[in-house]
């Protein structure tokens, strides 16, 4: 096992969690979490916060970034760690990808008004701490409140998924462009649950080739989102492809997730941690 309590995949109010950099931090270390890192979704306003955040406990930081993908008509998530925040292109390229997220919310309104749901798009404003990044989960938040379903879970299966009455068809950057935002800023492109996409083998092999090629180096191998069973999975999977393993919870909110911050098991001890290879970006 590498024994380091590495979380390194969590949500601020900065996207769809509903704490704050610093009540994250402050979790995170209380859980006795060593290496921490913020991945807000397409969105790196908190990351001067959740670094100051965790040098005042002592924890050591990588920057990061979780980044909505279209692949093969699926959306995959793309994590980011150790870049430099300051890159143009990666700033760039995360602020064009939001535009889209208001006129995406608005029709997922249209969708539930038609369903019956009136006021979705206004409800699901009080929810969101970044006017920027409206998400799915803020409506589920809504839908929760309002008492049309008695939880997030059950939102996304009879509303905001595909086929259902709030879903609308988004593009999202190409894999690509993530990729190579993340990693000429200095950092790691890194697959996000790999589990949770619902590719046959065939894409999920295309998937990770074209990773690869465009020079992702790193795949989360323990996530909340994993099975102990895909911790084996995907453990094999990244060493047929030389990828570096990262560990991340995946925590948005104390009410909604299942795993807490530092709450995973251990990365087992015959795969590369992400933090060897970025050794050098990990801010003390
Ligand atoms: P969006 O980027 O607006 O499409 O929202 C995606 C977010 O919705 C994910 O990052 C999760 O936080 C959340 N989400 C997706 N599927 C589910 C689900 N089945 N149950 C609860 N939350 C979900
Ligand atoms: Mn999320
Ligand atoms: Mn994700
Ligand atoms: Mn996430």
């Amino acid at each position: 096992m590498s024994i380091l309590n590495a979380d390194l995949h969590c949500h601020s109010v900065v996207s769809d969690g509903t704490l704050t950099p610093e009540a994250l931090a402050a979790r995170a270390a209380a859980n006795g979490v060593e290496l921490w890192s913020l991945t807000d979704h397409d969105e790196i306003g908190g990351q001067e916060r959740a670094a100051a955040a965790a040098r005042s406990h002592g924890m050591k930081y990588l920057t990061g970034t979780e980044i909505s993908v279209t692949f093969a008509d699926h959306t995959v998530h793309i994590v980011g760690l150790g870049f430099d925040p300051r890159n143009d292109d990666l700033v760039q390229g995360l602020s064009r990808m939001r535009g889209g997220r208001d006129q995406r919310a608005r029709l997922m309104s249209d969708g539930l008004a038609r369903a019956g749901i009136h006021g979705a798009y206004e409800g699901a404003l009080k929810y969101v701490g970044n006017p920027d990044l409206i998400s799915r989960t803020h409506f589920a938040r809504f839908l929760v409140e309002s008492g049309v379903c008695s939880d997030t879970n059950e939102v996304f299966r009879r509303f905001l998924t595909e086929g259902k009455p709030g879903f609308v068809t988004h593009r999202w950057a190409p894999l690509r462009d993530a990729v190579q935002w993340i990693t000429r800023a200095g950092g790691m492109a890194v697959i996000a649950h790999p589990a949770r996409y619902g590719f046959t083998p065939n894409e999920e092999y295309a998937l990770f080739l074209e990773f690869k090629a465009h020079g992702g180096r790193g795949v989360e191998v323990v996530t909340g989102s994993h099975t102990t069973a895909e911790y084996v999975t995907y453990g094999e999977t990244a060493r047929e492809f030389g990828l570096a393993s990262s560990r991340g919870s995946d925590f948005h909110s104390p009410e909604e997730s299942r795993t807490d911050l530092g709450g995973l098991a251990f990365l087992p001890g015959e795969l590369t941690p992400v933090w060897e290879v970025l050794a050098d970006r990990i801010i003390q």
